[in-house]
């Protein structure tokens, strides 16, 4: 049992050094060539109209840009 533990501490240390690596390398992310529109349908209820948001996203580091509403006239 020792052993094992040994081996998770030792494997959980490595992971968290991975991590923040991943992260600094994501910080410098340029997301030149991964960004892709992204939207989402809202179909609308009894008391709110249709709308669908908009938005930019970077497949590499995914991070999201403001996002665009576009409210449609009918309701649901
Ligand atoms: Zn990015």
């Amino acid at each position: 049992m020792k052993e094992l533990e040994k081996a998770v501490i030792r494997k959980r240390k490595l992971i968290k050094k991975h991590q923040e690596e991943l992260k600094e390398m994501l910080e410098s992310c340029t997301h030149k060539g991964f960004v892709v529109e992204k939207s989402h349908y809202f179909s609308g209820s009894y008391y709110d109209k249709a709308h669908t948001t908009y938005w930019n996203e970077c497949t590499l580091c995914g991070r999201k840009s403001e996002e665009t509403i576009k409210e449609h006239s009918y309701y649901g």
